[in-house]
């Protein structure tokens, strides 16, 4: 597992003023958290925040709590409650027994408003969420709030009986008693209390009305001791707000807020309600989907914690947004397998090669090294016999130029592994189609090894005995998005999808060790890329691979 960088960032720079003598939180422990919102799956864009927040408290000999964000009851449910803690800990992140939820600190909440109220500085409101609007003012126009002077045991009253469910949703509103001319709007007077009757996921029907998240999250973040609440850039207009709301209310501690550029990615979407819209339209078949951006998905794509950390890690810790390519996340991963995955041979598109004047009904074995980058890694048998597949486009009946792999009368090509050959020719269908190819081997090249000093013209190709192999599904993946920015504000991202991220790929042959391929363990097919049996859908007798990541590099750093 990658280390967390010890790179100086803007984050750390202002915990360690906080935490030098003199400073606020002089002689604490840091304290983070990580408070995702139970209404999804994690995606990418949150692995940067788990980064930032495990990672700094980790920097700092500190603790980071999880919490579940779960105090809007609309989306939540316990199934992404699970599948957060369990992507979390694969990605190598623990929280120990630090775990809350949200919605167990309700009935703080509600005393918290209370005093607010008896302190004057919130009132119950009844404009209608058209009022709400109407009313807000602009730059120039301070907001208008007629029941901003509404006595304080009237609001006392009418908070009691909002909770105690007399009233039904949005008739009554709780707000904050700030500043109508406020130039940030979340100051003018803003809602901290709304009606909903509504099912909570772990409450169930004991409340009726639920706080606000502006309300809420702070005092979250000082009952539970939390010296700095990093959260992403959009957050940074609502931090007068969460500093108002500690200082208001006789919360124990005063957490700082720090906000950071969320991560973004090209030809992808980072946000749960644009994923959720592409499960829902039918454009992915779930979370995980292999061509999703969460954990999950990238998991079942076959990423690995490490290639995933490392790319958030070498992202870095910005103040202003920024896109990343998709192309890097990819040399990330293809970097890690590098040094790790096993080569293999199969064939996704193949044709059956005969060598003519090897024996019929003969067969033999050959060692090769399962990672010539790790010699411990060993070697394995293959078999070789009279019938391979091979790949169909390393055959031309009527070479092109330059073309150095098999056609008739072509170069001597080596079978990687195996034996040097020489295309003779080829068997074609009524149609045209080349249905066999031809060939005859060197008996005295055993071994096909380059180191062997001979000079062999054509390529080393690769190959699958026809006579010891699997069938095997291979589905191969690109760009969700044609169009690289489909997250942009504005933009119908919907209408910005590649229509051909998926392609499946049947009756390809895969050599023999490969019968009993399950995830996690990654591959390389040699020549072609990294691919990773389908954690859902692979078995033995039924394999199915997902490509990964394609060998070709197309990220350019410093472009
Ligand atoms: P989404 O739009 O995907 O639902 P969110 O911010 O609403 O994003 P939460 O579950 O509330 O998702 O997020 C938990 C934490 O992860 C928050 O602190 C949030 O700031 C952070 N986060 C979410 N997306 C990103 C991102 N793309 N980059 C960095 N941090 C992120
Ligand atoms: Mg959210």
């Amino acid at each position: 597992m990658a280390e967390i960088t010890e790179s100086k960032n803007f984050i750390h720079a202002f915990i360690d003023e906080d935490i030098a003598p003199g400073g606020q939180f002089a002689g604490k422990t840091v304290h983070t958290r990580f408070p995702p919102e139970p209404n999804g799956y994690l995606h990418i864009g949150h692995c940067k925040a788990l980064i930032i927040d495990f990672g700094t408290a980790e920097k700092y000999g500190g603790l980071c709590n999880l919490r579940m964000d779960d105090t809007n009851p609309t989306k939540e449910d316990a199934e992404f409650v699970d599948a957060i803690q369990e992507d979390i800990h694969w990605l190598g992140f623990d929280w120990g027994d630090r775990f809350f939820f949200g919605s167990d600190y309700f009935e703080k909440d509600y005393e918290y408003a209370v005093e607010l109220i008896k302190k004057g500085l919130a009132y119950v409101c009844e404009l209608t969420p058209e009022q709400f609007k109407e009313y807000r003012g602009d730059l120039n126009t301070p907001a208008i709030s007629p029941y901003r002077d509404r006595p304080i045991e009237e609001s006392l009253d009418l908070f009691a009986r909002m909770r105690a469910g007399e009233f039904e949703d949005n008739k009554y509103t709780l707000r904050a008693k700030i500043d109508l001319a406020s130039g940030n709007f979340n100051m003018r007077d803003p809602v901290i209390y709304r009606i909903r009757h509504m099912h909570h996921h772990r409450q169930g029907d004991k409340w009726c009305i639920y706080p606000m998240y502006d309300f809420a999250h702070p005092i979250q973040d000082a009952l539970e001791g939390i010296t700095h609440s990093l959260c992403s850039l959009e957050f940074e207009n609502h931090r007068p707000l969460y500093n108002w709301v500690v200082e208001n209310v006789s919360v124990p501690c005063h957490p700082r807020q720090i906000e950071f550029a969320r991560l973004g990615i090209d030809h992808t979407v980072l946000s749960k309600r644009k994923l959720r819209a592409l499960i829902e339209g039918g454009y992915v078949s779930g979370w995980d989907d292999p061509r999703m951006p969460t954990l999950c998905g990238l998991r079942r794509r076959g990423y690995t914690p490490a290639s995933i950390r490392n790319f958030c890690e070498s992202v870095g810790v910005a103040k202003s947004p920024n896109t990343i390519e998709f192309a890097f996340l990819e040399s990330c991963l293809r970097k890690d397998l590098d040094a790790t995955a096993k080569r293999v041979m199969a064939v996704l598109k193949p044709v059956k090669l005969t060598i003519t004047n090897y024996p019929e009904g003969q067969s033999e074995s050959f060692e090769i090294e399962n990672n010539p980058n790790n010699p411990e890694d060993g070697k394995r048998s293959i078999t070789f016999s009279r019938e391979l597949w091979i790949e169909a486009d390393d055959f031309l009946a009527e070479p092109i130029p330059k073309y150095k792999r098999l056609y008739p009368d072509g170069p001597e090509c080596r079978l990687k592994g195996a034996y040097v050959i020489k295309c003779t020719g080829c068997v074609k269908d009524e149609q045209g189609n080349v249905v066999e190819v031809l060939a005859t081997y060197d008996p005295d090249s055993k071994g096909g090894d380059p180191a062997d000093g001979r000079k062999i013209k054509g390529a080393t190709i690769h190959w699958v005995d026809a006579n010891n192999c699997f069938d095997a599904e291979v589905r191969q993946y690109s760009n969700l998005f044609d169009d690289p920015d489909p997250d942009a504000a504005g933009k119908d991202f919907l209408s910005c999808l590649n229509p051909n991220s998926l392609e499946v790929l049947t009756g390809c042959k895969v050599e023999a060790s490969l019968g009993d391929a399950k995830a996690p363990t990654s591959y390389q097919f040699m020549r072609l890329g990294y691919f990773c049996p389908d954690s859902k859908d692979c078995a033995p007798g039924h394999l199915v691979f997902n490509r990964s990541v394609s060998l070709k590099d197309s990220f350019k750093p410093g472009k």
